[in-house]
């Protein structure tokens, strides 16, 4: 059985003026151990579909159908005491922002207590493992630094303790929405390689969301690559990079140095803008982007399906991009920074 499965997920911000199609019809699953990775742009979506796997979606968000099974059961049908159980325990998330995680008026030790109240060990043996925990995640001198509040730590070290928080409960599933963003260039490999090794260390699975593609190289196993809120290609990654089938992820791939292979490169916009995702036009979302694009593309948007087994498409073209060796260029509007 897949670990996870997430069937034609569709999550909207719902207001009366207008509805934001933030997630539009994604469908992914997770083997147990392997690291999925979900790639693009900002505002693709990426983070409302882990939000929504563990059904921390604010208003005026709402999960507008779907299902995510988790060992063959819907979490969007539970009820609140069996997704408290999945919570931390089975599924856990780091975000991006620690401080926003983090509550800056408990100390450390109170705030992964928190991750642990719903354990049954006593008292010292909750002391035991969050000493444990600490030191598993490379925070130096634990036992001293467990009474300290988190504006006492640097950034990274913040991060560190969020991870912390996340592994309380022995999660089987790890959603690791941008991790390192927010942290130093400096320490930002450390934490990755830290999250790695937890990750092997400790036979988790992980979703790990991320816009930088020497990342995805060297963590992923397979990747999703997303669009307007819509998966536009899922393959493995050695695939991905070998043999992109799907325009946006040439143009991804494209709009870095060395097709992406460079470690820690970062990308950089595509020219011309994403859509609207309030006032979506008919066709693929990425047509007016796109210099392979047909009648057809502006007209319906491509199903989803495999152009070879293992390897899917969103593209009415898939077979034009495999002797595509050149960039996708985005003409660049008139006026229109690159921001
Ligand atoms: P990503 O993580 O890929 O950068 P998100 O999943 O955070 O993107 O957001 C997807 C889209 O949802 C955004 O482009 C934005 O239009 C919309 N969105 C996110 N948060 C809100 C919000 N609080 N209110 C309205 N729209 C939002
Ligand atoms: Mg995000």
């Amino acid at each position: 059985m897949k670990l996870l499965e997430v069937k034609d997920l569709r999550m909207f911000f719902v207001t009366r003026t207008e509805t934001i199609k933030a997630v539009n019809g994604v469908s992914f699953d997770i083997n147990e151990g392997e690291t999925f990775g979900l790639l693009g742009e900002s505002g693709s979506g990426k983070s409302m579909t882990c939000r929504s796997i563990l059904r921390l979606i604010k208003r005026p968000g709402r999960i507008m159908g779907g299902e995510i099974l988790y060992k063959g059961q819907d979490i969007l049908k539970m009820n609140k005491t069996a997704l408290r159980n999945i919570r931390g325990k089975e599924i856990s998330i780091i975000f991006q922002e620690p401080m926003t995680a983090l509550n800056p008026v408990l100390n450390i030790k109170t705030q992964i207590n928190e991750s642990l109240l719903r354990s049954r060990l006593t008292q010292r043996a909750k002391q035991k493992r969050i000493i444990e925990l600490l030191r598993l995640v490379g925070i130096p001198s634990p036992e001293t630094r467990i009474s300290e509040y988190t504006h006492q730590f640097s950034g990274g070290m913040r991060q560190r303790v969020m991870i912390a928080t996340a592994l309380g409960g022995s999660p089987k599933l790890l959603l690791a929405d941008e991790p390192t963003t927010a942290l130093d260039v400096t320490i930002q490999d450390q934490v990755m390689k830290l999250i790695n090794s937890l990750k092997e260390q400790l036979g988790m699975s992980m979703i790990l969301v991320t816009h930088d593609l020497g990342v995805v190289a060297q963590m992923c196993d397979r990747v999703a690559v997303m669009y307007a809120g819509v998966i536009m290609e899922l393959t493995d990654t050695v695939t991905l990079f070998a043999r992109p089938r799907h325009p946006y992820t040439h143009a991804l791939m494209g709009s870095i140095p060395a097709h992406g292979k460079e470690r820690g490169s970062k990308l950089e916009p595509i020219m011309g803008s994403p859509p609207n995702l309030s006032d979506l036009p008919p066709g693929c979302p990425f047509w007016p982007r796109c210099t392979l694009a047909e009648d057809i593309c502006k007209r319906e948007m491509a199903d989803i399906r495999p152009v070879t087994p293992g390897h899917l498409s969103r593209c009415h073209f898939p077979e034009k991009t495999v002797h595509f060796t050149g960039l996708i260029k985005m003409p660049r509007e008139q006026g229109e920074e690159r921001v």
